[in-house]
């Protein structure tokens, strides 16, 4: 491993900025010069840092970025990221004056904020850009495409509102050929051009988000929100074979302590796990669920060691874990290759020709890749490569 650790704590996310570039390229190989990219770097890039994470997008091709929250924004912003950021989101119409201040556009769906946005806006000599969030079909934020052209007469005498994009995002994109989703491309469709007879702006019209990228170019329209494969991850196996995406995110650390406990004892809260006949050395590390390493993982994970799998064994706790090595018991009772202090540990990443990925990770915990990476951007030092 040629990382050095943070010099604070042994335990560290590696980002590969290289790897972003490459899969911001990819995406922009498949959706061609006319079509914008947005990029959703909402949740710190899910996990993987939205400052650095943003740079390396925009210098791949990425013309736009997406926010889930104010502060989110604020925070680019503040890093000196002077492209267009959209929030996927309204927000309380207390944070009005923080958006249109930092030119960060919110996603509108309601008439009450889009009023007062337009108001505040006004009031401040400044236009208050904004997207028209449509629900088609996902049933989460969103004006009805029955009421899309209604709602926009109902907001557009204002002088302070700017419609600067139209979208809708889908819930089934990664099905081939699903009924839903055909409804909801459907659906958009329709009410684009409803808006269009409407003599009203849409701006950019958008919808795919990473498998509909992949999946569905017909609705690439005028800009794509990619997410998740900006990170090397796959939304479902629909896409894989279909873009070339490397992982950017490995999760790293270093042993802090090595033991050789008599037979029996017990390990970690609740002793669940104990030391058997044979003996065995037990190793700490620094990293534990509030760094994202699910504690229902305990006593059901590997870490890769010296290029070797390890059993992590007893529950993982706050901010530490520890894994077992096996002995050697017919000779010395020693550790087939004993583990030390400071030696690497991967636990998620690649360590010589073998490799835990985010998507073991998730199928271990039930869940999606999603969540696996952005669980470890919650306390992780992030380290640039
Ligand atoms: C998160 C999000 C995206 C990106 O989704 P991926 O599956 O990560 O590509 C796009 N659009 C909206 C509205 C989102 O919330």
């Amino acid at each position: 491993m040629q990382v050095t650790s943070p010099d604070d704590r042994w335990a560290w996310e590696e980002i590969d900025l290289g790897a972003v570039r490459r899969n911001t390229h990819a995406f922009k190989q498949i959706i061609g010069s006319r079509v914008q990219l947005m990029c959703a770097v909402k949740a710190d890039a899910y996990g993987h840092g939205a400052v650095a994470c943003t740079k390396a997008m925009h210098s791949a091709g990425a013309t736009q970025f997406a926010v889930a929250t104010v502060a989110e924004g604020v925070e680019l912003r503040q890093a000196g990221i002077e492209w267009p950021i959209l929030m996927l989101n309204q927000c309380p119409v207390e944070s009005i004056d923080t958006l249109l201040e930092n030119d960060i556009m919110p996603s509108i769906y309601e008439v009450e904020f889009a009023l007062a946005y337009g108001e505040r806006a006004a009031a401040l000599n400044k236009v208050g850009k904004y997207h028209l969030a449509v629900d088609t079909g996902m049933t989460r934020i969103g004006v009805t495409p029955q009421d899309a052209v209604e709602f926009r007469q109902t907001i557009d005498f204002h002088r302070g509102l700017e419609c600067a994009g139209t979208f809708t995002h889908f819930a089934t994109a990664d099905a081939p050929g699903d009924w839903d989703f055909e409804l909801q491309a459907n659906r958009f469709a329709e009410t684009v051009q409803a808006l269009r007879d409407a003599r009203l702006e849409t701006g950019l019209v958008h919808c795919d988000n990473t498998p509909g990228t992949v999946l569905h170019p017909k609705q690439h329209f005028d800009m794509c929100r990619a997410g998740i494969g900006l990170y090397g991850l796959h939304p479902a196996d629909t896409t894989r074979g279909r873009i070339q995406l490397e992982p950017v995110m490995s999760v790293r650390a270093r042993v802090i302590r090595t033991t050789y406990p008599q037979v029996g004892a017990g390990v970690g809260y609740g002793a669940t796990w104990r030391v058997p006949a044979r003996g065995m050395q037990v190793a700490t590390v620094p990293v534990g669920y509030a760094d994202g390493l699910a504690r229902d993982l305990s006593n059901r994970m590997e870490v890769l060691v010296n290029g070797r799998r390890m059993q992590q064994v007893g529950r993982i706790c706050m901010d530490q874990f520890m894994f077992a090595v096996p002995v050697n018991t017919a000779r010395t009772y020693q550790p087939v290759s004993p583990v030390g202090v400071g030696d690497y540990v991967t636990i998620i990443g690649r360590d010589g020709d073998d490799e835990i990925t985010a998507d073991d990770m998730a199928a271990a915990r039930n869940t999606i890749n999603y969540e696996v990476t952005c669980d470890f951007g919650l306390r992780l030092e992030k380290i640039y490569v």
